[in-house]
């Protein structure tokens, strides 16, 4: 499902962010991605969703090879994937509604699959009550709720987060947590990565360490494993 192998990436600038990494990801899983600073792990997950391309190596996802895909052939590969930002990324001038409906309106989906989709999603958040509101109205949990909606709205087989509870207190952060369980227990893989200590130690799932644009660790139920 998402298969990396013998990835590395160089910047423009020399540093290499990833440094020969092989992985596997299957259809389902529940992936934390934690390390320090700098250590390569947006790298690792840009890759992932073709927002980097490596210098070398393959990254397969659902059987596609997507460091030979043409730039046409991204948007596509977006449908399968959802992306949930640290920052949320609404559009600010777009209601709540909208910025969800926004994804399924770009591939001209029928106007009653729409709404009937978008309420479902924003039903699953907990959020069908603000859809009129825009994100500005919102706080940092409830636009990052909207965010997750987003992001699941086509159904995509993935969701990819790059550090999506690094804005939000402690308490928004459990309930975006218990989101992307249910959204994973629904047969949805994801791929998180988080310097959430507490989360990683208390939700067990398999803990991807990056160190130097490596693999340093790879353990199922593993912890979080860093101070501070
Ligand atoms: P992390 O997410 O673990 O903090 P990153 O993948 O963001 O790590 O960064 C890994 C290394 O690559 C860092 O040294 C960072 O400064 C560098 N880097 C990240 N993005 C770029 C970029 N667009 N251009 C140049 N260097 C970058
Ligand atoms: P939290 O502490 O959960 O992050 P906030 O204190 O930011 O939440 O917001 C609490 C409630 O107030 C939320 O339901 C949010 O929709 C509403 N709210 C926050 N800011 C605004 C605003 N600028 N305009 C209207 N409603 C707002």
């Amino acid at each position: 499902m998402i298969s990396m192998k013998d990835v590395y990436k160089k910047y423009p600038n020399g540093v290499v962010a990833a440094n020969g990494i092989s992985v596997d990801i299957g259809q389902g899983e529940f992936v934390y991605v934690v390390g320090p600073s700098g250590a390569g792990k947006s790298t690792f997950i840009k890759m992932m969703y073709s927002e980097e391309k490596p210098t070398s190596g393959d990254v397969i996802i659902n059987g596609k090879n997507i460091t030979t895909m043409k730039k046409s052939q991204i948007p596509q590969l977006r449908r399968e994937l959802g992306v949930v930002f640290q920052d949320f990324k609404l559009l600010p001038k777009l209601n709540v509604f909208e910025n969800v409906a926004f994804a399924l309106e770009v591939i001209e989906e029928h106007p009653k699959v729409i709404k009937k989709r978008v309420m479902e999603v924003l039903d699953l958040v907990g959020l069908k009550h603000k859809m009129r509101m825009l994100p500005s109205e919102l706080s940092g949990g409830e636009q990052q709720r909207i965010s997750i909606a987003r992001s699941i709205v086509n159904v995509p087989s993935i969701v990819i987060a790059d550090e999506p509870t690094g804005n939000l207190d402690p308490e928004n952060s459990w309930e975006i947590m218990k989101i992307f369980e249910e959204i994973n227990t629904r047969g949805t893989t994801v791929v998180m990565a988080t310097h959430n200590r507490e989360i990683v130690n208390t939700i067990r799932k398999r803990v991807i360490a990056i160190e130097g644009g490596m693999i340093a660790r790879d353990i199922n139920g593993g912890d979080y494993g860093y101070e501070g």
